[in-house]
């Protein structure tokens, strides 16, 4: 399956967080590496959306849709900052 970054679920993670997610900065739980959202690889496979680190592939974000409810599992992030990267 072809990946996508993290622009393609900027309005997905809007519903969830409530806040523009795709310039947060993610690090992750796996490899340390740090980086924005927007710079993911993103896997939209049914019924959930898969979000991955591009340096090691560990899955940082999953995504589900349940009732019209989308739950979110964020196990694989050492730390989600809804802050611009420092430049
Ligand atoms: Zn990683």
């Amino acid at each position: 399956m072809e990946a996508l970054d993290g622009n393609a679920i900027a309005g997905l993670l809007l519903d969830v967080f409530g806040a523009e997610m795709t310039t947060a900065v993610a690090i992750c739980a796996s490899c340390g590496a740090r980086g924005p959202v927007a710079e993911t690889l993103v896997y939209l496979e049914a019924p959930g959306t898969i979000v991955r680190c591009r340096t090691c592939t560990a899955v940082l974000m999953v995504l589900v849709e349940i009732r019209a409810t989308t739950c979110v599992d964020v196990r694989g992030l050492e730390e989600l900052s809804p802050m611009r990267a420092a430049p």
